[in-house]
């Protein structure tokens, strides 16, 4: 939520809290005294502070008149059931109010929740997902497990140097179908979305699909097509799945390269997935193209029987 949204909301909340009050204090009269007293003891606690007492009381006399004020205050709630702390604003998060910050640029647990939240959304991770993280990827399903603990191990620490903001090489993930890519892209994309960066993860069909419509309606909507092309040459994690899928047009590859281009100006990461070799990528596309995508990344060869079969069979 930006921070204006955010200041109006807090605005709202403080406005219903003086309703609700109001409300409380014209239906329970001696509440609405009790509550009079306590702000006078208050008033009367800072002006002896200041060695101009009226009331003629000690500390201890007007601590105590005010403990006396609270415990009634708390009899009465309890008598007319009402919450306990029905002349409180009822913020969503205690600890910061609602600011989201605790103090200048020091974000709150519930800010950081939501904006992780906010850039899972954004990422195009499909719900299911979410579950397929680096813990319930299973090296069981392996015929050749020291490959895939190996696989795994390089997935992990480029997912930590990105999440770290240090310098890395791509990602390249090949193989046939249903040897864990996808299961590993997601993992990635859910740790550096825990980590509270900001993801993209799309098919190659699905983000060209994006940048055609960008560039088409252009002037149509120039903001818009702005925004989310910068989108992807910004985020902060790029993953491409199924390259290799598309038809490879004069556009497609023009703007497969200055995408990949842009990204490597800016130091940005990605993670492509796809079912071809990096000898079938060089084919597909022209040298300074597959030199983008290959020469700047580390290639994790994943091999063997489907896991899909293996799950069939071996139950
Ligand atoms: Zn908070």
């Amino acid at each position: 939520m930006p921070l204006a949204g955010r200041a109006l909301r807090r605005q709202q909340k403080i406005a219903e809290w003086e309703k609700r009050v109001q409300e409380l204090h014209k239906k329970y009269p001696r509440l609405a005294e009790i509550s009079q007293l306590i702000a006078q003891i208050s008033m009367e606690t800072v002006l002896l502070g200041m060695g101009k007492g009226k009331m003629g009381m000690s500390w201890e006399e007007l601590n105590k008149a005010r403990e006396a004020l609270l415990a009634e205050k708390k009899g009465l709630f309890n008598q007319y059931n009402l919450p306990s702390n029905i002349d409180e604003v009822w913020w969503d998060c205690e600890k910061c109010e609602d600011r989201g910050f605790l103090g200048v640029g020091e974000k709150c647990t519930c800010l950081l929740q939501k904006e992780r939240e906010e850039h899972f959304k954004l990422s195009g991770l499909a719900p299911e997902q979410k579950e397929q993280t680096f813990n319930t990827f299973s090296l069981k399903w392996y015929e050749d497990q020291e490959r895939y603990r190996e696989i795994l191990k390089q997935c992990i620490e480029f997912a930590d140097k990105v999440c770290a903001g240090e310098k890395t090489e791509n990602l390249f993930l090949c193989g046939p179908v249903g040897t864990g890519k996808t299961h590993l892209c997601s993992a990635i994309a859910n740790y550096v979305l825990q980590a509270g960066l900001d993801v993209v993860y799309l098919k190659i069909g699905t983000m060209l699909d994006l940048i055609r419509e960008c560039k088409y309606n252009f002037e149509k909507n120039e903001k818009l097509s702005t925004e989310q092309l910068q989108n992807l040459y910004r985020v902060s994690l790029l993953i491409i799945d199924d390259l290799g899928t598309e038809v490879s047009t004069d556009f497609v590859r023009e703007q497969l390269f200055y995408l990949f281009d842009e990204r490597i100006n800016y130091r940005l990461p990605w993670v492509i997935s796809t079912n071809l070799s990096p000898n079938e990528i060089g084919t597909m596309y022209e040298d300074r193209l597959s030199d983008r995508i290959i020469g700047t990344s580390r290639v994790l060869k994943f091999t063997g029987t489907s896991i899909r079969q293996l799950k069939i069979t071996r139950g």
